[in-house]
């Protein structure tokens, strides 16, 4: 039963008065339960909890951790349909779409404790000692990855189960043996505390250290600075906006010791639809970005907002297409008041700029927090000339731009920041086009893409989500798949460290059966 308090590990407390109320995305309508915000008291227990439970947890076996990953997806189902629609109304996404995010959500858990159990994530390795080596002896020198302490995770707005409460960040950070304290975000205040009980339920199962799990309701911005800034906090992860993400970053450099925020930001996503695609297959290339833009109402970091092509006459009838798949959908259901006030804003402007024309919009809207998916086109020149067409419209919104030709295709793409992705739409004889952009464009993004739409990321082992600033901070790590365990473990080299003291990875018998790299080559052997 959702009661509005904070979870300070197993202890539920509600110290302030300061209260606030989750909405029906939907009616706009306030949902009875009060939520009470953290007070300092309560954030600096958590953490204090969390600095405790980590001299436990990062000591836990594998098997433990992956039976704990395990057990929170168990839960997390366990919660059955409460949880599914107490996430629709919270955020106004349809049931098979939170269903499959629910899906989502329990396979990378289950995903990350196999990786745990599997072992050899840690990237073990070891230089045996070479006493007779000349001209000096070489010392016995092992490496390997540990946690680093408690995570904050902020939860995102657009996806209140798969990179929220039990999404990505906290399976990975749980994964590699740090405990994780929530800040919930306002959007969904009563499916972050169903998932929160799920979480505890199953450390309590497992029998994981109190502190292992807090998650903290709030309102503004003070709980989430406070976490950002509180010295015994390791590591923070965030998926938002680039102005939230780039306020906490910069907040956490001010620390006396500042730490990592792995902030997954805005990005545009450009796809580049070469003349041959046109050609061959323009109306249904036209019908399937249609389908992406539109996709969750857009609401996806993924989004194609960046469309651009080689002003020809049939790139103008893929832009007539694309209209006319764009006035056929439906109006959107947006998340909430903010992100929808923020995309009207946005595509107001964007169209009051001049050379700048509407293609098509969606049906009017008939609900509160509804939009209409826009496109709209631009030439490549005034592109190049106008900086504020970068900036990513969060919500169902494209813009087309023509360029002159193979040079001014070349240009746009020389011009954009940092993206997540970037995807080339090529025909059988697009090869002028595709070499010189495949190459500008693996210099700007995290993922690449062909003949394909950006929306929709695997969760895998070779998945990277992630990109150059500003699509991230830190463009060496992905938020999604089983590499997103990397951003909260660092390497320590042992040299010369009594075998009895070697952490299991690490002994001469390898007693975990990992693959581990030894005088550099791979091998499950022991010493
Ligand atoms: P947001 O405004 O960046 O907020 C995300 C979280 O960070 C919230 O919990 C927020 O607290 C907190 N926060 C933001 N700025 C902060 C600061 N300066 N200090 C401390 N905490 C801070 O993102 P949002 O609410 O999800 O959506 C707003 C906009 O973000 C959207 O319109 C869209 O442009 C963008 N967005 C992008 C993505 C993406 O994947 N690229 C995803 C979602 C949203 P509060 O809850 O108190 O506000």
């Amino acid at each position: 039963m959702i009661n509005g308090s904070n979870k300070i590990g197993y202890q539920e407390s509600s110290e302030s008065t300061q209260v606030t109320y989750a909405f029906e995305a939907t009616t706009l309508k306030t949902l009875p339960e009060a939520f009470h915000t953290a007070t300092t008291k309560e954030v600096n227990t958590a953490v204090e909890k969390a600095k405790l439970a980590f001299g436990v947890y990062r000591k836990t076996s594998p098997r433990q951790r992956a039976h704990f990953l395990r057990l929170i997806a168990d839960e997390i189902e366990a919660l059955g349909s409460e949880l599914i629609q107490r996430a629709m109304a919270e955020s106004g996404l349809p049931e098979g779409r939170v269903t499959g995010e629910r899906g989502r959500t329990t396979g990378q858990l289950r995903l990350f404790a196999d990786l745990v159990e599997e072992g050899s994530w840690v990237d073990a390795v070891i230089d045996p000692a070479m006493p007779d080596r000349k001209p000096l002896p070489r010392l016995d020198i092992r490496r390997m990855l540990v946690p680093v302490g408690p995570v904050v995770v902020f939860t995102a707005s657009n996806f209140p189960l798969a990179f929220s409460t039990a999404g990505g960040d906290t399976a990975s950070a749980l994964a590699a043996g740090n405990p994780v304290i929530i800040k919930a975000h306002e959007s969904h205040l009563g499916t972050n505390e169903l998932v929160a009980t799920a979480i505890l339920r199953a450390a309590e199962k497992s029998g994981m250290p109190d502190g292992v799990f807090s998650s903290l309701n709030s309102m503004g911005y003070e709980v989430g600075s406070q976490l950002v800034m509180h010295d015994d906090v390791a590591s923070v992860a965030f998926t938002g906006s680039y102005r939230g993400g780039k306020a906490l970053f910069d907040l956490a450099q001010k620390r006396k010791n500042p730490i990592p925020v792995f902030a997954e930001m805005g990005s545009i996503n450009p796809v580049f639809v070469l003349p041959q695609a046109v050609q061959e297959r323009g109306v249904a290339l036209a019908q399937e970005l249609a389908g992406s833009i539109t996709l969750g109402v857009g609401q996806f970091c993924t989004n194609p907002g960046l469309i651009i092509a080689i002003d020809t006459p049939e790139a103008r009838q893929f832009c007539e297409a694309l209209a006319k798949a764009i006035e056929t959908t439906q109006y959107g259901i947006m998340l909430n008041e903010g992100i929808r006030t923020n995309f009207e804003q946005k595509v107001r402007h964007l169209s009051s700029i001049d050379p700048v024309t509407l293609l098509g919009a969606s049906l009017n809207e008939q609900l509160p927090h509804t939009v209409r998916a826009t496109v709209a086109t631009v030439s490549g020149s005034d592109f190049l000339e106008h900086p504020h067409l970068r900036e990513e419209v969060f919500g169902p919104f494209s813009l087309v731009v023509l360029c002159a030709d193979r040079l001014e295709m070349e240009a746009v793409a020389t011009d954009l920041e940092g993206q997540l992705t970037a995807t080339l739409m090529t025909g059988d004889d697009d090869d002028l086009y595709v070499g010189k952009l495949f190459d500008l464009l693996t210099q700007k993004v995290g993922r690449i893409l062909f003949d394909g739409v950006p929306t929709g990321v695997e969760v895998g082992h070779a998945m990277h989500h992630g990109g150059p600033f500003p699509a991230t901070t830190d463009s060496r790590f992905t938020s999604v798949g089983t590499k997103a365990i990397l951003r909260f473990v660092r390497p320590v080299a042992y040299q010369r460290v009594p075998a009895a003291l070697l952490p299991d990875a690490l002994k001469d018998e390898n007693p975990l059966g990992i693959w581990r790299k030894v005088n550099g080559i791979f091998t499950k052997d022991p010493l």
